[in-house]
């Protein structure tokens, strides 16, 4: 009896999970390609102040268009990535060609934009983080408040003393740190008060039925309430529409991020872009 449920046990290992075990393997072998190969490539989408309707910076977003696999979402593959042990290398990747853009724009006289930097919580907890940032800003020669950094909650639940050293760091060279996707992690609102951070992006699942859903609303007004209370910017992500983008302008939301506004794009349409709004900003709404 014991020996035919051990090996029923093994009847657990279905096609569908070796078809995603393999799936996995496959692509953690091509990302590993691919970043050698130069087939990653950064897009930036546009975030706007709603206090005085000018563009502040832009979000960098990884992009993969693999050659056989078509396109590969980063929802898919920094998991692979954070599993495999290449996220430190993709991590450092990103923050190199992230501060190279900002860097051209800076020579173009945009001095005032920032650049926010998705961080995983592997990169957040490596020793290293703050000396391959500061390296990759003075070969820039880019001052730190160029660059903002966006963690999400589950960085700062593991080893919650060592993180606010590291959040502490950062901060001490002058970088901003945004919590990313802010209100669906797991950890207590208590870090708010014990991690010195500067801005929480309201995460997209809040904003998306803001209009029709009097419990978003009800959320997304507390989370800005509480961040004024607290000192703490706000951005809301996921704005599709004018409506949406008046709403949070009369919640009292700081800035938005959204297909309304602008969608990720490459480094020429991106720089076309910030041309334009310097040239003509949108119309108050
Ligand atoms: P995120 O950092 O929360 O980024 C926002 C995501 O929302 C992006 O998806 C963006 O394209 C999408 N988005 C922006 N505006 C809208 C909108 O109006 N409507 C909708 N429906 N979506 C919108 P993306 O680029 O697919 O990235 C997904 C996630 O992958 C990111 O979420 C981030 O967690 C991760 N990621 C992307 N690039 C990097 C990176 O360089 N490093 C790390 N560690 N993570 C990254
Ligand atoms: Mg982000
Ligand atoms: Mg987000
Ligand atoms: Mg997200």
């Amino acid at each position: 009896k014991a020996k035919e449920d051990g090996r029923n046990k093994y009847c657990f290992f279905t096609a569908g999970m070796q078809n995603q075990f393999n799936r996995q393997l496959q692509l953690e072998n091509a990302l590993r390609l691919a970043i050698e190969h130069n087939q990653l490539q950064l897009v930036y989408q546009p975030q706007l102040c709603l206090n005085n309707n000018k563009l502040t910076g832009f979000e960098a977003l990884l992009r993969w268009q693999h050659p056989e696999l078509g396109f590969i979402s980063p929802a898919e593959f920094i998991p692979v990535a954070e599993q495999s042990g290449l996220m430190i290398k993709l991590g450092e990747w990103v923050l190199q060609h992230a501060i190279q853009q900002q860097k051209k724009w800076f020579q173009q006289g945009y001095t005032e934009l920032v650049m926010a930097i998705n961080l995983s919580p592997v990169q957040f907890r490596q020793p290293e983080l703050l000396t391959i940032i500061s390296t990759q800003l003075e070969l820039a020669k880019l001052p730190a408040q160029c660059i903002e950094l966006e963690i999400t909650e589950s960085a700062m639940v593991e080893d919650a003393e060592q993180a606010i050293k590291t959040v502490d760091a950062i901060r001490q060279k002058g970088i901003w740190i945004a919590i990313d996707d802010f209100g669906t992690g797991y950890s207590s609102l208590s870090y708010l008060k014990r991690f010195h951070l500067n801005k929480l992006k309201i995460d997209q699942s809040f904003v998306r039925e803001l209009l029709d859903s009097l419990e978003d609303r009800a959320i997304v007004t507390a989370i800005i309430r509480m961040a004024q209370s607290l000192g703490l910017k706000t951005i809301a992500e996921g704005v599709e529409t004018a409506e949406h983008q008046s709403l949070l302008q009369q919640l009292g939301c700081d800035e938005i991020q959204g297909y309304h506004y602008g969608r990720p794009m490459p480094a020429e349409a991106a720089t076309a872009f910030l041309q334009q709004q310097i040239a003509s900003p949108p119309s108050q709404p």
